[in-house]
């Protein structure tokens, strides 16, 4: 299953929140809407967005505050920030830089040109899949379609198993260690300890049964997916 980048729309003005919301699912997103700073934050606390647009002129705190606040929270250091403006003046681009805004665009703005921003601050921010087919040993995998196969037999894989083989199968032979794994398969923005590329491979190897044995460990140094591992195609049904 794809995800669907989820996109944090803090803006006091409903008819704006709602015209951004509509372009965004027609794009293929997911919007939240947060009419202020502190609600944002509530939905921030209950699930980190892909991206947050965030509107200059708020009730309350300023977008320049929250920018800066979540900016300095590990939590949220790494999610790209767009800010949105109605002011032009070349200050206020800077102050809002400063505080640390990935971007600003300045209303009114052309939904394409919003939409143009988000994906290229998502595009930073996720790392290229390749949707070619590729086939090692006695896996064959299909990056369009998502589907995996051991000899030939169809196997069920969780969509970050599926991008961490992907991964793998076309760099194979090769070892990564869990930080570039990390930052390949996962995207160099995202906030995750390295022990959990431990947990995935070790899904991966479940997902894989017999053929589990060609994602090898590498002591001290990460891991590899290889061919010149003997498959125990007996052992194939659990
Ligand atoms: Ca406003």
């Amino acid at each position: 299953m794809r995800h669907l980048p989820k996109v944090l729309i803090v803006e006091d003005e409903s008819s704006i929140a709602e015209l951004i919301s509509v372009n965004l699912r027609h794009n293929g997103m997911t919007p939240i809407w947060a009419e202020d700073g502190e609600s944002a934050q509530r939905e921030i606390d209950a699930v980190l967005p892909d991206v947050i647009l965030l509107d200059w002129m708020l009730p309350g705190q300023s977008g320049v505050m929250w920018a800066r606040k979540w900016r300095n929270d590990p939590r949220t250091k790494s999610v790209p920030i767009l800010m949105l403006t109605a002011k032009s003046a070349e200050n206020d681009k800077v102050s809002g830089l400063d505080a640390g805004a990935d971007d600003y665009i300045t209303k009114p703005f052309s939904t394409q040109e919003l939409l143009a921003r988000i994906r290229a601050v998502l595009r930073r921010r996720t790392p290229e899949q390749s949707t070619e087919t590729v086939t090692i040993g006695c896996i064959h995998l299909d990056g369009a379609t998502h589907r995996v196969t051991v000899t030939d037999i169809p196997i069920k894989i969780g969509p970050t198993e599926f991008k961490l083989l992907n991964f793998l199968m076309h760099h194979s032979e090769r070892v990564h260690t869990r930080s570039q794994l990390l930052d390949k398969v996962w995207g160099d923005h995202v906030f995750i300890e390295e022990r959990t590329v431990d947990v995935h491979v070790k899904r991966l190897r479940e997902a894989l049964g017999a053929a589990g044995v060609m994602v090898e460990t590498v002591r001290g140094t990460g891991y590899r997916l290889t061919s010149q591992v003997q498959v125990d195609s007996l052992s194939q049904q659990p």
